[in-house]
């Protein structure tokens, strides 16, 4: 009711007019954010391992005055500075890299490599732009306790770790994130891309990714000789089937303009060319906009696996095991509609674009779905003229998790701090609880 009635207050009154972020202050922070930057980059760590990052971020906060809690929900780090009374805001970044051998050539290239929960070897990278996020968030927060007369209220700052498994923002809630710290009136975050160029940043309204699903699938079968298949019920005939037949649900049963993405990223079943197995195992990802498209494309999925083992004669039905799963981020568009003023004025009204819902997924909707209503937006982060290029046929441009992802650090990092100290001193002034 208070969020309610905060959104309600401010879309009412022209709270955004008043101090907004101007590219000259931050360019006073720059210099240390950027050489963050370069250091993070350089140092990535794999998800729920973030220790020395989360170290790196508590520290730096810690120095600026705010109040740090470490180990939050695994490596997770809370920073709050509070300057009277006011809403609580909330901004966050991730702190996780990926197993990405990083292929850029820049002299800042990381070149690590770490075990992963397997066991194996990996090089490790920051293909995703969560350096750039943490060093945006720094900059801000410097800018933040710098500046207490341009805003009142509660800011929390969060780090938040294994976005990209998506398992860190459940559990820094299960570990009291809006418990033990207080709850914020409204949430803020950004993501680093080349969907758009660096110097500008995105807002979608409403929804801004997607639900993602991911299952394994056990299919069983009856093992036995490669030359003897009459005497067995082969599982990789019956994945086979199964595989072609699920890609008839995007195209034969959901509607038409809907969004729908049903992909087998992997199957594993046997050992030799001559031995039938017992069984094969398939993984999918799911991908959907819309909660009544969701729901039926995972049941079209389970009715179809079931079918396929049961036209094959298979033992057992098969096993189908819903792993890691999140809902698409909502975007509020009451918020997304008045945080866009406080925006343009800040980077100028050219550089404030309304964005598409995009496919990649992530975990912050775990934050929305505790009441926290949101403003995600997107971060320029291709360098403009290839961006140009791109659009009018030029290369393609990497997009995040590849090897050669590198965002156009300046300016997409200093945009990426004055949208952010925008939005936060429209959302943080004046108007107390
Ligand atoms: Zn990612
Ligand atoms: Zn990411």
């Amino acid at each position: 009711m208070k969020t309610a009635l905060f959104l309600l207050f401010c879309l009412a009154l022209p709270c955004f007019s008043q101090n907004l972020s101007s590219s000259k202050e931050v360019d006073a922070v720059y210099p240390a954010a950027h050489a963050l930057y370069i250091d993070l980059h350089q140092s990535p760590e794999l998800s729920s391992h973030e220790i020395q990052t989360a170290s790196k971020l508590a520290t730096r906060l810690r120095s600026l005055g705010y109040e740090v809690t470490e180990g939050v929900g695994g490596t997770g780090v809370v920073a709050i500075l509070k300057n009277g009374a006011g809403p609580t805001v909330m901004l966050r970044t991730e702190l996780d890299a990926l197993p990405v051998e990083e292929k850029t050539g820049l002299p800042y290239a990381s070149k690590v490599h770490a075990k992963d929960d397997a066991g194996l070897d990996v090089s490790v990278m920051h293909a995703c732009g969560h350096d750039l996020h943490m060093a945006a968030l720094v900059g801000t927060a410097e800018i933040m306790a710098h500046s207490k007369t341009t805003w009142h209220g509660t800011l929390m700052l969060i780090g938040q770790p294994a976005e990209e498994t998506i398992s860190g923002a459940k559990r820094m809630i299960e570990d009291g994130l809006f418990t033990r710290f207080p709850k914020p009136a409204v949430g803020v975050a950004l993501h680093v891309g080349n969907i758009l160029p660096a110097g500008q940043v995105g807002i979608t309204p409403g929804i801004y990714n997607t639900n993602a699903d991911s299952l394994r699938i056990t299919i069983y079968g009856k093992g036995g000789h490669g030359a003897a298949p009459n005497s067995t019920i082969d599982p990789i005939v019956i994945a086979a089937r199964t595989i072609l037949a699920l890609q008839t649900i995007v195209s034969r049963e959901v509607t038409p303009g809907e969004m729908a993405v049903v992909t087998v990223g992997y199957i594993r079943a046997g050992t030799k060319n001559n031995i039938i197995p017992d069984h094969a195992e398939l993984g999918l990802t799911v991908r959907t906009y819309k909660a009544d498209v969701r729901r039926q494309v995972l049941a079209a999925i389970a009715r179809i696996t079931n079918a396929e083992s049961l036209a094959g004669g298979a033992p057992h039905e098969p096993l189908i095991e819903h792993l890691e799963s999140t809902d698409s981020v909502y975007n509020d568009p009451a918020l997304a509609q008045r945080l866009r003023a406080p925006l343009e004025a800040s980077l100028g009204k050219d550089n404030v674009i309304t964005t598409e819902p995009k496919p990649p997924s992530e975990d912050y909707a775990y934050f929305v779905e505790q009441g926290v209503p949101s403003l995600y937006m997107n971060l320029g982060g291709a360098d403009p003229q290839k961006f140009a290029e791109s659009k009018n046929g030029g290369a393609m441009l990497p997009s995040n998790h590849s090897p050669y992802f590198a965002p156009d650090v300046d300016p997409a990092l200093h945009t990426g701090i004055q949208a952010e100290v925008a939005v936060l001193r429209n959302l943080l002034n004046g108007v107390p609880q």
